[in-house]
């Protein structure tokens, strides 16, 4: 056939039937190539490794690679679907202003944990503390770290905890998703510089008949690690969960499971209830506890 030999390759966008890949062996390492999917690949989103080959006027993608991880987010349908793959990190961006409340901080992780990826907790405007907020942000951190969260600080205006955070995002994939105002386009625009990201989906717009403004991409961070961003990504905590996938994302309320006195227990006012007793002893934080149970009203409301 006239195909080029098999070689490897790296998902940096995906647009319907076709993709981009990013030659990662010999001399166009490193070069972005259009292809088309093998029909039985099914859905390949960004961040994918593939097997793929050259054909005379593109290349064709004839394999994929497992992968560790996905993030998964509803369609129209509301059928869970891929939106990236192979994701080391979710970083859920919090800022000293807007306020960063701890029952979104506790959506976001229990998103996180529902797809299996581990969440760092960045506080950005670091600039922005004094002594007021620092009483309150301090504890707050305090908490999520003794629950086994990776915490860091940092603030894109005096560049503080910077390194940190690059230091991190080496070696990595990762994914930065928080709520409008806290700074995750500074953050991305600092640590890529040159790389416009208002510029890049301009350009993929441009390019006629192809849906391309929700698409996730893959960026290389200067100093090692890539970045997958894209409007949907960013709002990543608001997806839809289940019941036990909110349980599973507090961790330290998921021991309790299967220790209270009754099966159906609502942790409400049942004797033996492990939760509550759990708060009596103070061994679980209530506001963990009152967070919990306002995701799990919310998600009743909604129905
Ligand atoms: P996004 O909505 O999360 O993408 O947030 P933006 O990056 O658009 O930032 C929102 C506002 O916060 C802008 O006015 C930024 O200039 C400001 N901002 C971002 N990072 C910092 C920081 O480290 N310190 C301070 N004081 N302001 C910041
Ligand atoms: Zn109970």
């Amino acid at each position: 056939s006239d195909l080029g030999p098999e070689q490897q390759g790296l998902i940096i966008s995906h647009f319907g039937r076709q993709v981009d890949v990013e030659v990662l062996e010999g001399e166009q390492r490193g070069e972005i190539q259009r292809c088309h999917m093998r029909t039985h690949l099914g859905q390949l989103v960004t961040g994918d490794r593939v097997i793929w080959r050259r054909s005379p006027d593109s290349g064709v993608v004839v394999a994929a690679l497992d992968r560790h991880s996905e993030l998964l987010r509803p369609n129209n349908q509301g059928e869970l679907k891929p939106v990236a793959a192979n994701i080391d990190y979710i970083v859920i961006v919090i800022a000293v202003e807007p306020y960063a409340h701890a029952n979104l901080i506790d959506r976001y992780l229990v998103a996180a944990e529902a797809s299996g990826i581990e969440p760092v907790l960045l506080l950005n405007k670091a600039d922005l503390l004094n002594d007021d907020n620092r009483e309150r942000l301090q504890p707050l951190l305090s908490q999520y770290q003794e629950l086994g969260y990776r915490t860091l600080t940092a603030s894109t205006s005096s560049s503080h905890g910077l390194d940190e955070l690059k230091a991190m995002l080496a070696g990595h994939i990762s994914v930065f998703v928080g709520q409008s105002g806290v700074g995750k386009s500074s953050l991305i625009n600092s640590l890529l510089p040159g790389a416009d990201l208002k510029t890049g989906a301009l350009s993929e717009q441009s390019r006629k008949g192809r849906h391309t403004t929700t698409t996730a991409r893959l960026f290389h961070f200067p100093d090692g690690g890539d970045l997958i961003d894209s409007p949907g990504i960013r709002e990543f905590a608001l997806w839809h969960m289940t019941e036990e996938q909110v349980l599973h994302g507090f961790r330290e309320l998921a021991e309790l499971q299967g220790h209270c006195r009754f099966r159906d227990c609502r942790h409400d006012q049942e004797p033996g209830c492990a939760f509550l007793s759990a708060l009596e002893d103070g061994s679980i934080s209530e506001q963990r506890f009152a967070s919990f149970q306002q995701i799990l009203n919310s998600m009743q409301d909604s129905r």
